[in-house]
């Protein structure tokens, strides 16, 4: 695996269905991770039908991680009813830490990015124009374009302390 792209489902604070095909890892509003339908190595070699399909453009090799929650959300001012909750967002970036050291990724911006992130820097797919992630409930003053380094900075903490 080459990278963990990290989402929120646009949902309420637990999965759907639909979000459970759709990501490897799930994190609900109480911080419990849940598994998806696909194992990570799904997205290895991405037969139709038969991986996690999180991110248009850059399915294989990629890991989805997603936090259940934004749903009505438009924008940091008005976040909806289902905002990500301190406990679900610690325990995302604690979950990121400890993929990265399980599949031996070393973290920077190529390896762990948000959606909104792999969007920016691939503007021809259909990713392109996603707002997972562009803003951090529990820490509402970072920018959207902060977002991403806020994140790593969160997880490289972790990963010092597994
Ligand atoms: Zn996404």
């Amino acid at each position: 695996m080459k990278r963990i792209i990290l989402h929120w489902t646009a949902g309420k604070h637990k999965p759907n269905q639909i979000d459970i095909e759709h990501y490897h890892f799930l994190v609900d509003g109480e911080g419990n991770v849940l598994n998806g339908k696909f194992p990570v190595e799904a997205n290895e070699i991405c037969r139709p039908g038969r991986y996690a399909m999180h991110t248009g453009g850059g399915n294989t090799g990629s890991i989805g991680v997603s936090m259940c929650a934004m749903l009505g959300f438009i924008d940091s001012k008005r976040a909806g009813n289902y905002p990500v909750t301190a406990v679900q967002f610690e325990r995302t970036m604690k979950l990121c830490a400890e993929l990265l050291k399980k599949y031996k990724l070393e973290l920077s911006p190529e390896t762990l990015l948000t959606h909104y992130e792999f969007g920016q820097k691939h503007k021809n797919t259909t990713s392109y124009g996603k707002i997972d992630v562009i803003h951090i409930p529990p820490y509402p003053w970072v920018k959207r374009e902060d977002c991403g380094a806020f994140i790593r900075a969160k997880v490289k903490w972790y990963l010092e302390r597994l």
